[in-house]
């Protein structure tokens, strides 16, 4: 079967649509602020959103989700991320959701009562540490943060950054160090740390591009000084921290790119209207060639995006790991969110670059899609590498 018949659940799609334009988009502007009357809106949001059944369809009903399918929730993505608050209101905001699905996947019955099921319920946040100021991140075999064993406890120190969401929330997932002499990809395990714990300091959120954000918009540094929680906090089994994290990434990529489409269609939106509204020298900019280039351009590259990512939705569901399409989506679709925003900024003129339209703050949010979850030359590695090896064996590379 080919992407383009991959049949979208039709209803609870047009549910997300209509929710996401008639109570989502119109408040926008307030939930940008951040403030406590931004903070009493979302859980209105939330509150209306469960009433509806469509609350954290990232997870099956056993888990607590109203969750279809890898799939679904896929397309339903594309509807969610037509606004970065989307997936807040909706209760499968990163890094949560995917922490979530760890815990479905990996956690024991006691720790999916004490932290998944509260976090399903929104009455928690959570984030994944993994990142560190000293080592490169695009190489987590150098992460130097160790978890040592004493008796039933582990002692956890280290430095990291980048922990999204730390401030205020209730717990976080740790990747540390167990075993240092282990083959790379065994050295490491996933360790769930109460925010609590003595010894865990969230120093500060970093800001990124001058925003420093409140609660879930942070990106916390966060210390990590004697840290003692019990063995049985482990996720997974001990040295599987890696695999685990892959378990994450792969199907979690999907999910960021499909709300990426709805950022690129959201802004294709608005650099079309915008080109027909706006004058200059006599006549709309629709006529300017160039604008209409950005038009043109945009369209095909948001197709192709969504074509590829779709057929990389397919293969996983149907139980391949589809490491190269994978990778080509998350640098490409990443590519391609930044150029479709820069173009409506750009014909948006200096309006562009204030509060009146939503672009700029979706161009800021863009700049770090080329960074996370790997960066853009480090997918373009993988992709490369798997596609060379397959001609090293003597099977060239068949598209399919
Ligand atoms: C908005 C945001 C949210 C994040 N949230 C989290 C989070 O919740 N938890 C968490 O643990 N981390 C998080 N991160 C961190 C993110 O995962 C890392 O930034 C990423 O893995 C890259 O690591 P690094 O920043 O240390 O860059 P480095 O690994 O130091 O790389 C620096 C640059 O080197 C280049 N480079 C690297 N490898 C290669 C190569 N093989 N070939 C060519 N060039 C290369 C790339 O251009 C790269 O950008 C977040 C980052 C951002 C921006």
């Amino acid at each position: 079967m080919t992407a383009t018949k991959l049949a979208p659940p039709a209803e609870r799609l047009e549910q997300v649509r209509a929710f996401m334009a008639e109570r989502v988009l119109p408040n926008e502007r307030v939930l940008n602020r951040e403030d406590a009357e931004a903070d009493a809106l979302v859980a209105e949001l939330r509150d209306e959103v469960r009433a509806l059944g469509l609350w954290a369809p990232h997870l099956p009903p056993e888990a607590g989700g109203t969750g279809t399918g890898f799939l679904d929730y896929a397309y339903l993505n594309e509807q969610i991320g037509r606004c970065t608050w989307g997936q807040l209101v909706f209760g499968c905001q990163a890094p949560d959701a995917g922490n979530g699905e760890i815990l479905h996947h990996f956690g024991t019955p006691e720790q999916k009562e004490r932290w998944l099921r509260p976090l399903v319920a929104g009455e928690l946040r959570s984030f994944f540490s993994m990142t560190e100021p000293e080592v490169p991140g695009s190489d987590p075999t150098t992460l130097r943060t160790r978890a040592v064993r004493d008796g039933d406890d582990w002692v956890i120190d280290g430095h990291k950054w980048f922990s999204s969401g730390a401030d205020g929330a209730g717990f976080g997932i740790v990747m540390a160090v167990t075993d240092p002499d282990a083959p790379p990809h065994a050295r490491a395990t996933q360790i769930i740390v109460p925010a609590e714990t003595p010894g865990v300091d969230v120093v500060r959120p970093v800001p990124v591009l001058g925003h420093a954000g409140h609660g879930w918009s942070t990106h916390c540094e966060v210390l990590y000084t004697g840290v003692r929680v019990p063995v049985s906090n482990t996720l997974g089994e001990i040295g599987q921290g890696f695999a685990i994290a892959q378990k994450r990434l792969g199907p979690g990529r999907i999910h960021h790119v499909m709300r990426w489409l709805g950022q690129m269609q959201r802004a294709f939106d608005l650099l079309c209207s915008y080109a027909l509204e706006r004058e200059t020298f006599g006549g709309p900019l629709a006529e300017k060639q160039t604008v209409q280039n950005w038009i043109a351009d945009s369209y095909a590259e948001i197709q192709a995006c969504r074509l590829m990512t779709l057929d990389a939705a397919h293969k996983i569901d149907g139980g391949d790991e589809a490491r190269v399409e994978i990778s080509a989506i998350k640098f490409y679709a990443a590519g391609v969110l930044h150029d479709v925003i820069d173009r409506a900024v750009q014909v948006h003129g200096a309006r562009g670059l204030t509060d009146e339209t939503p672009l700029a703050n979706m161009l800021l949010q863009a700049r770090g899609a080329r960074i996370y979850d790997g960066p853009d030359e480090v997918h373009r590695m993988v992709v490369s590498r798997r596609i060379l090896k397959s001609f090293q064996r003597g099977d060239g590379w068949r598209f399919t």
